[in-house]
């Protein structure tokens, strides 16, 4: 079976790249159309809503940032049939929520070797799995 539509997940960190460039293979080869989505953390739902301070300047310099560099990531990618998406929320449910939307067979996100403390509290991939609406791939990251 191929895949139609894929949703590729960004942090838009240095190692964006090396995930998109998984996706960026599974496009050619399946003709897939992709779509990049990164999630800007809203500050207020990131802190339970108790923030004390008024934080809309900030929140816009988040996404000016994200915007300049989902820009650069989506020239190095350079597909013709893909689209990007910025947008504010939780992570994973965002993830799922544009997956549905953009009738998505297959999300592709990063996955850090975790251990410790980091391990107990998750990954973003393992929470991304959890109640996917299609296929997930996890491509592995290593910190080196
Ligand atoms: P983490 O578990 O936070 O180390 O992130 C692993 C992967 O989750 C990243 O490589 C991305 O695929 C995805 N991810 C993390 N943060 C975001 C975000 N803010 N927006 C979209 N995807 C994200």
């Amino acid at each position: 079976m191929m895949y139609k539509r894929i949703v590729l997940a960004v942090d838009l960190t240095d190692e964006s790249i090396l995930v998109a460039n998984k996706a960026l293979s599974l496009c050619q080869s399946t003709g897939a159309d992709l779509t990049i989505i990164h999630v800007i953390e809203s500050l207020n739902y990131a802190y339970g809503g108790d923030v004390p301070i008024d934080v809309t300047d900030i929140q816009q310099q988040l996404k000016e940032t994200a915007s300049e560099r989902m820009a650069i990531l989506a020239a190095q990618l350079d597909l013709p049939n893909q689209d990007t998406c910025i947008t504010q929320g939780g992570i994973e449910s965002e993830i799922h929520r544009i997956a549905k939307d953009k009738q998505a067979d297959l999300i592709v996100v990063g996955s850090h070797c975790k251990h410790g403390l980091a391990l107990l509290l998750g990954s973003t991939a393992s929470g991304v799995l959890h109640d996917a609406p299609c296929d997930v791939l996890a491509v592995r990251v290593k910190k080196d």
